[in-house]
């Protein structure tokens, strides 16, 4: 059964664009409660252990650069169907072929700077959600 959890954090490109607030609000109106949320910044160091699954992609070296460049919003989120449906809601990774209407689709820079974060699985949901949040961050 799909689980009801999922962890999301708005790039540094869209909080340092003002978009926050726009993009928290279209979260809340598709029907996800905020368990979670907090702005901070990713040392590259931290960023590098974030996306360690990508660390033999040409494109690792600069995602870790932009991804410590500036502050992030990581928030945990709930609702049934969590991780596939905001999947569906953040868009296709490259905003060029995110359909209309979508986070990405509104809010993105470039296939780097794409916006927001979304896990792709209820396990990396979980390991991702623990790399922010102790259990007592989470209501
Ligand atoms: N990325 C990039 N170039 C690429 C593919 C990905 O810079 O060709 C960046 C982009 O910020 C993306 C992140 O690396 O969101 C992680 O890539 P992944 O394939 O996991 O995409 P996502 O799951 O974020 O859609
Ligand atoms: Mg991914």
């Amino acid at each position: 059964m799909a689980g009801n959890r999922t962890f999301t954090m708005i790039k540094p490109d869209a909080v340092g664009a003002g978009n926050t607030g726009a993009i928290i609000k279209m979260i809340e109106e598709a029907g996800f409660r905020i368990v979670a949320l907090k702005k901070t910044m990713l040392t590259p160091e931290r960023a590098g252990q974030f996306y360690a699954v990508h660390k033999e992609r040409p494109f690792y070296g600069d995602l870790v650069k932009y991804m410590s460049s500036g502050p992030i919003v990581p928030m945990i989120l709930e609702k049934a169907n969590a991780v596939e449906d905001f999947r569906n809601l953040i868009g296709a990774t490259d905003p060029k072929k995110a359909a209309p209407g979508t986070i990405r689709a509104l809010f993105a820079k470039s296939i780097e700077a794409n916006a927001i974060h979304g896990s792709d699985s209820d396990e990396n949901a979980v390991i991702e959600s623990n790399f922010f949040f102790s259990e007592l961050e989470r209501f």
